[in-house]
């Protein structure tokens, strides 16, 4: 499949007002830069080439509606510094670096959906909240260790939290032990990235519902066949994430890993009192295959779990299953239920590298999120513009790892699944 087709809404976006999706392409097109993807690396892409080039006509493709596709599907953690998985204290110098640019890049994206607030006059949920690690068993402790030697070797603010100051706060018995960090922002996701795409240029023409089906090389110049037109240009940016590959390029490094997420109704003050103090949160896993969980401004739970290679798993099994996990952590909310479930794909890699390059003559890629994309995508789709402007940039394979190279099918899907259940097994008590 060329692109992602959710077969449920994103949960998000349907808390947003109706937007009127831009039209779909319906024509053969010229243009100087085509991007594949609006999402947080097509349009931090998009917005950078036209900074540096302002007179370039820049077409931004995207298969769905802003909001409603993947860049809007996440459980809005936009993270200033590393990500635990990358948090090696024994590479300070990279990591530190990693961090400033994760920092810079979060303050642009701040910035900018400030402009739009002020612009228009709606309010966009961002907020600089911090964010919570923690630990419910001896593989999350591990972990959860590993992360804490990071952040003291980094010298960056954090608290320790035993299991009551947790269940204080957040009202879970679930976790033995915890960190606080305050280098996190939480969002709405949906809103976010509406709010981005509105900062376009005037000279990026962005259409919503135009999936790119095929690239091919036609001379000097790339043609993007889509299902009402083809676009030519000269430069080709790909920031589709997994779905690369589909269109020939990153097969051998990128898989489509689908992960869920399930948002409850708002919750009544008197239930939410005895929830923790935090009226605010997000909790993010200390095992890779654990749950992140939030509770929003608004007053709703949301958890984030499970992982399907390459296809969505059917709806009653993630309603039954994100359920079952939400109650083990808030037995008081067994009988809520959800608003809204939903589904997206994440650029996964084998080492958790990016692909990230020019992989062809004028054919650019940023891909691989590996489950941390809004803020290191962003930053990815910028730089990947600065190199391919011939500037000087940081050098991302060191930075932030190059994908590495995963067996063909059907030895991959098989690999696959056993490192899942084992490694599922290893952390059940944390799923
Ligand atoms: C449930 C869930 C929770 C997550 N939580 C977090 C989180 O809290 N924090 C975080 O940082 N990350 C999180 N992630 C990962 C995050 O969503 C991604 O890292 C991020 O969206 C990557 O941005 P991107 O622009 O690179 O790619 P994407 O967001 O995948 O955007 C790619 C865009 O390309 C479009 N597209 C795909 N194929 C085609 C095609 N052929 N033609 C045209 N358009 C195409 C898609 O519609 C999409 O809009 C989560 C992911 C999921 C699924």
């Amino acid at each position: 499949m060329s692109h992602p087709n959710y077969q449920l809404d994103c949960g998000w976006n349907a808390l947003l007002a109706p937007r009127v999706p831009r039209p779909a392409l319906q024509q053969d097109l010229d243009t100087d830069v085509a991007i594949i993807g609006a999402g947080w690396t097509g349009i931090a892409a998009a917005r950078r080439w036209q900074e540096l080039s302002p007179g370039d006509s820049v077409t931004l493709l995207d298969s769905s509606e802003i909001g409603e596709g993947n860049p809007g599907r996440n459980s809005g953690f936009l993270l200033s510094i590393a990500l635990a998985e990358d948090a090696n204290p024994s590479q300070l110098e990279r990591m530190a670096l990693c961090n400033r640019l994760t920092g810079d890049t979060m303050a642009q994206i701040m910035a900018d959906v400030e402009r739009y607030c002020a612009q228009t006059g709606e309010t966009v949920d961002l907020q600089r909240t911090g964010t919570y690690r923690a630990a419910a068993s001896s593989a999350g402790l591990r972990s959860l260790n590993n992360y804490r030697a990071f952040l003291q070797a980094a010298g960056l603010p954090f608290t320790e939290l035993d299991r009551n100051a947790l269940r204080e706060r957040l009202g879970s018995n679930f976790y033995a032990e915890g960190l606080y960090s305050p280098d996190c922002y939480l969002a709405q996701p949906a809103a976010v990235i509406r709010a981005l795409a509105a900062q376009l240029s005037k000279d990026t023409q962005l259409f919503e519902n135009t999936p790119a089906l095929e690239i091919t090389r036609v001379g000097q110049r790339w043609r993007v066949k889509t299902p009402g037109g083809h676009v030519s240009c000269r430069q080709l940016i790909l920031a589709n994430n997994a779905f690369a590959k589909d269109l020939g390029i990153g097969g051998s490094r990128l898989v489509a890993m689908y992960t869920f997420a399930g948002l409850t109704p708002p919750l009544a003050a008197a239930q939410l009192d005895a929830l923790g103090t935090d009226a605010n949160w997000g909790l993010l896993p200390t095992h890779r295959l654990g749950s992140t969980l939030r509770r929003t401004v608004d007053g709703r739970f949301m958890i984030r779990s499970m992982h399907s290679y390459e296809k969505e798993l059917p709806r009653a099994h993630i309603e039954t299953e994100l359920a079952r996990r939400l109650n083990s952590r808030f037995p008081s909310l067994r009988q809520t239920g959800f608003d809204k479930v939903w589904g997206g794909a994440v650029g996964f890699t084998y080492n958790g590298g990016a692909l990230w390059g020019e992989v062809k003559p004028n054919l650019h890629i940023s891909a691989g999120c590996n489950g941390g994309g809004t803020v290191k995508g962003t930053l990815l789709g910028r730089l990947l513009v600065d190199k391919a402007h011939g500037l000087d940039v940081p050098d991302v394979p060191r930075l932030f790892g190059r994908a590495s190279w995963m067996p063909p099918e059907p030895l991959r899907v098989i690999g696959f699944k056993f490192a899942s259940t084992l490694e599922s097994w290893q952390g059940r008590h944390e799923l």
